[in-house]
């Protein structure tokens, strides 16, 4: 039976050219780069220069990419980094000025999320609301998108850090990161020094982890100090991710280690560097870079072509957030009157590869939040499907899998 995968927003393959990288490494660059002699220095170099080619890929600087285990560790070192670092930062301040300290103590740190962050940040903030941490969640409106005047009202003094995903895994929803940027940055400059810490807080972070394929994820433009990248969402390898972490004059880092040992990627995360991952990582990101605007385009075009016959067999069906700025390549539809977990099986066991949502949320029985979230009832949360498409989906490939959901629909 012919395979048709339309789950990339669960993972990519692995383009030729990353696997050809990823191979050589593998096979020759053994080292370990923490090494002084020659093998060490040369997987120190090959990772130098990957963390070269990410860091110019998103407007950073060299020493402002730390490479993580997976998108999930950059996103828990993300809250749990910065939340540790504000308390490091009170104790310098603790030490040199102890009238301050009662005060210090009371301070109840607030970070501020969406309600339809992936599972590693909503995760994370619920973890540390149970260590006593604030964490507000913001909703979303109909179409998905952050409310901004209840971003505005629930910035605080005591907020440590505002994470906000780029663009939405479910729905493809893009998100006015730009925007929030300058409410934040408004926020820091009306109060100008915070009392309590030695950093402009709240920083500001954004999981870009599906945004990058498409979007321009300029850390300057969007005005972001955090940003998550993955690898294996633009055909990559798995088990490897990567923080960008703003550097400040005063202070190296606006964040502290949650993995700590040997003070690899400096001093930000240990354990012995996965050269060969990060080498296609690195290969990953310069292939999106050269393929962004024409992919953008020709995906688009396909899934409005997608769609528009889908609506042929369906007449009723329902692409939700339809009216917000979406991703070109994740279609989420409701099928009124079915329901998607049968239809996914059914359509799995044709060859067709879809899912109802995050890959995380696969093996729950219940619905999605994302769409809660967004006000659609239970019934549509139930019928609905994501559909995802990437750089190796054709138009082939998709008239054929129409044929094959027109015969199951019908
Ligand atoms: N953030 C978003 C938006 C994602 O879609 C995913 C993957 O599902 C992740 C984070 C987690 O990525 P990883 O599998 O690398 O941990």
């Amino acid at each position: 039976m012919r395979r048709i995968y339309f789950d990339y927003a669960a993972s990519t393959p692995i383009d030729p050219e990353v696997l050809k990288e990823i191979n050589s490494n593998l096979r020759d660059n053994f080292g370990n780069s923490g090494s002084l002699h020659y093998f060490g220095q040369k997987a120190m170099a090959t990772v130098d220069k990957s963390r070269e080619i990410i860091a110019k890929s998103i407007n950073a600087d060299f020493r402002e990419i730390v490479f993580t285990g997976s998108a999930t560790e950059a996103n828990n070192l993300a809250l749990r980094g910065a939340l540790k670092a504000k308390n490091q930062n009170l104790k310098i301040k603790n030490k040199n000025n102890n009238l301050k300290l009662k005060n210090v103590l009371n301070f109840k740190p607030r970070i501020i999320v969406s309600n339809i962050e992936h599972e590693s940040i909503l995760e994370t903030a619920r973890d540390l609301e149970k260590e006593g941490a604030e964490i507000i969640y913001l909703p979303v409106d109909k179409n998905g998108v952050v409310d901004l005047k209840k971003l505005e009202k629930a910035l605080n003094e005591r907020t440590v850090l505002v994470s906000i995903i780029c663009a939405n895994n479910e729905t493809g929803v893009i998100q006015p990161i730009a925007k929030i940027s300058e409410i934040i940055r408004n926020f820091r400059e009306k109060r100008h020094s915070n009392p309590y810490t030695l950093n402009p807080i709240p920083y500001f972070h954004t999981d870009a982890v599906q945004a990058f394929q498409f979007l321009d994820c300029n850390i300057k433009n969007l005005g972001v100090d955090l940003m998550t990248l993955s690898a294996h969402k633009i055909y990559g390898p798995k088990g490897i991710g990567a923080l960008y972490a703003r550097t400040l004059h005063s202070t190296p880092y606006i964040l502290y280690p949650i993995i700590t040992g040997g003070g690899q990627e400096f001093g930000l995360r240990s354990g012995t560097e996965n050269t060969v991952a990060i080498t296609g990582f690195a290969k990953a990101i310069e292939l999106a870079n050269e393929n962004r605007q024409k992919e953008k385009k020709r995906i688009f075009l396909l899934s409005q072509y997608f769609f528009k016959e889908i609506k042929k067999i369906i007449p009723s069906a329902q692409l939700n957030a339809e009216r917000a700025e979406r991703l070109p390549n994740i279609l989420n539809i409701a099928f009124p009157g079915y329901d998607a977990e049968s239809l996914l099986i059914k359509f799995d066991l044709n060859g067709i590869a879809v899912s109802r949502g995050s890959a995380c949320m696969a093996r729950s029985s219940q619905s999605s939040y994302v769409l809660k979230e967004m006000g659609l009832s239970e019934n549509q949360q139930r019928s609905s499907l994501r559909f995802s498409f990437g750089r190796f989906t054709t138009k082939e490939e998709m008239s054929s899998a129409l044929k094959i959901i027109k015969k199951i629909l019908k």
